[in-house]
């Protein structure tokens, strides 16, 4: 009997590569397995949700039982993978092991949890997963006032959503400006500006010490010694690959689970995409990235041995009251932004110190620019 290729994981990088791999091979023996409930939804839309007046029951477009149907595979929902063993071929979910021919590693990253003290602290959430979100909608249900930590992506998106659902809003961050390891800073005042405009309140250069339970919500204390009141806290301090199941197996991780451009780990017929992989350095937890190396991957475990390609890869912030586009240049590149604006339009360059185009940021109308800009960006592999 042939062992099934088997894929941990039924995020958008396990089912898409499933589906990739379908395309070529009809039959062969597939398994995935996953923590959750394997139901199959576009994570973007999480934090767009409140004002397209999606649940986590609409968000959803099909379940594990249809997903196994329309990819020909066993699918193992709410069962947490515990080891690899990778000199047996095998995985272990408690005392009971799988057998596998190749292994996929598609798990995803793990929520960073802010360093709050306070007896609240069990009360913050954080959005990584459909899960979360139909936690957060009930807990919302009746609520005003709402504080967010972190003014990074998920930060700023849920900061629009949540205002545009007619929330109060607070957002607390260290950073002097939103999107600060990503954008420059004028810029992200500018986002921060037009946020505020639409009711957003910022507490920046500060952090959240301790949550503690009041009558009606929370009290937040602030590092600059200031105090919040709030009905409920989200954290959106940021996500980390998730390893620790790499590590079980010995496979080598530095920030992520590392791979070369045939998302191969280090270890034998073992293979990591998505959030949890750092592929030939890079770690990207974006879409394009994962559908890039889904589709390379997909020919590789059907026998034909194939390189994932990185080309420059635009992320489209999704905060509608100031739209932007960015696409910062690869990690440890030395260069200068220049910037450019036309009223509210703004476009901001950065080369690097050859003159070479390496990344961009484009908000309103010059969003425009992004496709002419993403082809003159030499590809990241
Ligand atoms: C709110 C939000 C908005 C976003 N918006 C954008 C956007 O606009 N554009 C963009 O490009 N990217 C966006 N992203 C990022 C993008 O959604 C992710 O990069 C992508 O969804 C990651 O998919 P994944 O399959 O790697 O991980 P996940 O979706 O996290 O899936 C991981 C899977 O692994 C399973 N798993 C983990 N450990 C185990 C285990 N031990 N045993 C069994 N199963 C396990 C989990 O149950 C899950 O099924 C956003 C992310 C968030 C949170």
């Amino acid at each position: 009997m042939t062992h099934p290729i088997l894929i941990i994981g039924t995020g958008l990088a396990g089912y898409q590569l499933a589906r990739e791999f379908r395309k070529i091979e009809a039959t062969s023996p597939l398994m995935l397995i996953t923590a959750d409930e394997g139901r199959f939804y576009s994570k973007p839309l999480l934090s767009t949700a409140l004002t397209s007046g999606k649940t986590s029951e609409t968000l959803t477009t099909a379940t594990a039982e249809s997903m196994a149907t329309q990819l020909n595979a066993t699918i193992l929902t709410r069962c947490n993978v515990t080891r690899i063993d990778p000199a047996q071929k095998t995985v272990w979910i408690g005392e009971k092991s799988y057998p596998y021919s190749k292994l996929v590693l598609a798990c995803g990253a793990d929520v960073i949890k802010a360093p709050l003290e306070g007896e609240g602290v069990s009360d913050v959430l954080s959005i990584n997963h459909l899960y979360h979100y139909a936690m957060f909608q009930d807990l919302i249900k009746n609520k005003k006032h709402i504080t967010i930590l972190g003014a990074g992506l998920i930060g700023c998106e849920f900061a629009n959503d949540l205002s545009n659902a007619g929330y109060e809003v607070h957002v607390i961050a260290p950073a002097k400006s939103p999107l600060e390891l990503l954008i420059p800073e004028s810029i992200g005042k500018l986002l921060q500006k037009a946020l505020a405009d639409h009711g957003v309140h910022w507490h920046l250069g500060c952090v959240a010490s301790h949550v503690n339970k009041v009558e009606n919500g929370y009290r937040l204390t602030l590092s600059n010694g200031e105090y919040l009141e709030t009905e409920f806290v989200l954290s959106a301090i940021g996500l980390v690959p998730h390893i620790a199941l790499a590590k079980t197996a010995m496979i080598k991780t530095q920030r992520g689970v590392i791979v070369n451009r045939y998302l191969e780990t280090s270890a034998q017929d073992i293979y990591a995409l998505g959030d949890c992989a750092e592929v030939e350095g890079h770690v990207l937890p974006y879409i394009t990235p994962l559908l890039n190396s889904a589709r390379a991957l997909a020919k590789t475990l059907a026998g034909e041995h194939t390189a994932a390609e990185y080309p420059a890869m635009p992320v489209v912030v999704k905060t509608p009251i100031h739209p932007l586009v960015i696409c910062p240049p690869p990690k440890d590149t030395v260069g200068t932004w220049k910037i450019e604006a036309v009223e509210n339009d703004v476009r901001a360059l950065f080369h690097d110190n050859t003159n070479q185009l390496r990344g961009f940021v484009l908000t309103n109308n010059a969003v425009k620019d992004r496709m002419n800009l993403t082809k003159l960006l030499p590809p990241l592999f």
